[in-house]
């Protein structure tokens, strides 16, 4: 997803010359983290002179932030640069993310990539691009500024890394052990968001839940963002099953701006590929879990608070099929995880082996039709299910954030529970970044469709 920020048009007149010689283009592939690691990135190049180039053929400096995460998010890489480079022999190009420390795509790519940056050394950038030092030495690159990349909602890394070595991921051995930010520093950035009028604030890590600054842990930081002064929702993402202990899940009750959306990645259902995954929790302690936070986020589900139908807590999770020695049998244990959760969204992926992990020596391979069939399967179940969540919305209002607009002019936005909705409004007034109040007119598996409340 490439990552644009423009300029108002007199301003880009006026450094036309200017652009010409530096312009940059970011093009993101992969998670959250990325985005918000290219957003840092956006401001300190355009800290050293450097204009956006919304197309990346054109700009003089491309930077591309990368995903180890599946084979699949690697080959991008090997068919853009090329194609970068042939049609423009002048860029500049800059290889971060997740795979800049990777020896094998060193190797793959060679010469075609000038600059390979780990996203840690993000504060040693202007000496790499041979420019002078912006002064402020920034040793965390967490703290450097952001560009954010839309006006009303942004993401906050909290930290960067992970001790966890799940058998299948690369990320420890690509962005290294876990290092959190001050928690003066992510409020101070709160509270500048809130102040520019932000709506949404998404607090962001590997494993946002193991937390740690001085004696703050995550519930604490939760709730401080929470009590900070101001009219905003806020998130978090992504949580490790193991570190959601019961004063997180009690603070996340409590904390009134928090959305109803808990995105906790099961990665599979039975018992022993859970072990070989290293994810060191059982199915039993996760639907645990589940349980405890429906009890504490659903005391007020279903009733209208402050004129609004309170839903129940949106459930998401992340799953893999076809790990290496998955039985049919071993399948069927996340068939039931699905059945029993009854899932708001998962986002499943069929594993493919990344390099220098453990799951990368495993034999027992699951073929690729059969992946594919498990991939297809979970899926039909998690459409019933959401379905069936989806109906509970019907005729209710609620408070839906607007992202985007779709080609019949429709806008387009998000409930606090995550539930995607268009609305079949097209009036001017409304925009992108309103909060409107929308009454749910019809469901689908993944979608909700409402108008604009007439008692608004
Ligand atoms: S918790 Fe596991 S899956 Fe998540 S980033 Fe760490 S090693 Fe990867």
């Amino acid at each position: 997803m490439p990552l644009f920020f423009f300029l108002k048009n007199e301003e880009k007149a006026d450094n036309m010359t200017f652009m010409n010689k530096k312009t940059y283009n970011i093009f993101i592939i992969g998670c959250q983290m990325n985005k918000s690691d290219s957003e840092r990135i956006a401001f300190s190049l355009e800290s050293l002179g450097y204009f956006p180039e919304e197309d990346i053929y054109k700009a003089s400096l491309v930077v591309i932030t990368t995903c180890g995460v599946r084979q699949s998010a690697e080959d991008r890489i090997y068919g853009l640069i090329p194609a970068v480079r042939r049609k423009n022999p002048e860029v500049k190009i800059i290889l971060t993310g997740c795979l800049s420390a990777e020896k094998l795509v060193k190797e793959r790519l060679g010469d075609s990539v000038d600059i390979w940056m780990p996203i840690v050394e993000l504060d040693n950038l202007p000496s790499l691009l041979g420019e002078d030092s912006l002064g402020g030495h920034e040793r965390d690159y967490l703290n450097l500024k952001a560009r954010y990349e839309s006006d009303f909602s942004a993401f906050i890394p909290i930290g960067n890394g992970c001790d966890n070595f799940c058998s299948y991921c690369y990320v420890p051995h690509a962005r290294g052990r876990e290092k959190y930010r001050d928690h003066k520093e992510i409020i101070n950035e709160a509270k500048d968001l809130i102040k520019k009028g932000y709506k949404e604030i998404t607090l962001i890590a590997q494993n946002v839940n193991s937390y740690k600054s001085a004696d703050i842990d995550f519930p604490k930081l939760l709730k401080m963002t929470n009590d900070l002064p101001g009219d905003f929702w806020l998130r978090f993402s992504t949580s490790h099953p193991k570190d959601m202990s019961d004063e997180l899940i009690k603070e996340m009750g409590e904390c009134e701006k928090l959305c109803h959306h808990v995105h906790l990645p099961a990665q599979a259902g039975d018992d022993e590929v859970l072990k070989r995954m290293n994810r060191k929790y059982t199915q039993g302690h996760y639907l645990e879990l589940i349980d405890k936070i429906r009890k504490s986020l659903n005391k007020q589900a279903g009733e209208i608070v402050s004129g609004f139908w309170m839903p129940p807590v949106a459930i998401s999770t992340d799953i893999i099929v076809g790990f290496p020695g998955e039985t049919e049998k071993q399948f069927r244990e996340t068939v039931k995880l699905f059945e029993t959760v009854k899932y708001d969204m998962a986002y499943i992926a069929q594993y493919s082996p990344r390099p220098n992990t453990a799951a990368a020596k495993m034999s027992d391979l699951v073929s690729e039709d059969e992946k594919k069939r498990r991939d297809e399967e979970l899926n039909d179940v998690l459409g019933r299910y959401n379905l069936e969540n989806n109906k509970k919305y019907l005729n209710r209002v609620v408070e839906v954030l607007v992202d985007s607009k779709n080609s019949r002019g429709e806008m387009i936005g998000k409930t606090k529970t995550s539930k995607t909705v268009i609305i079949s409004d097209t009036t001017k007034s409304r925009k992108i970044g309103d909060i409107l109040e929308v009454k749910i007119k019809s469901v689908k598996n993944f979608g909700l469709y409402g108008e604009i409340n007439k008692d608004e």
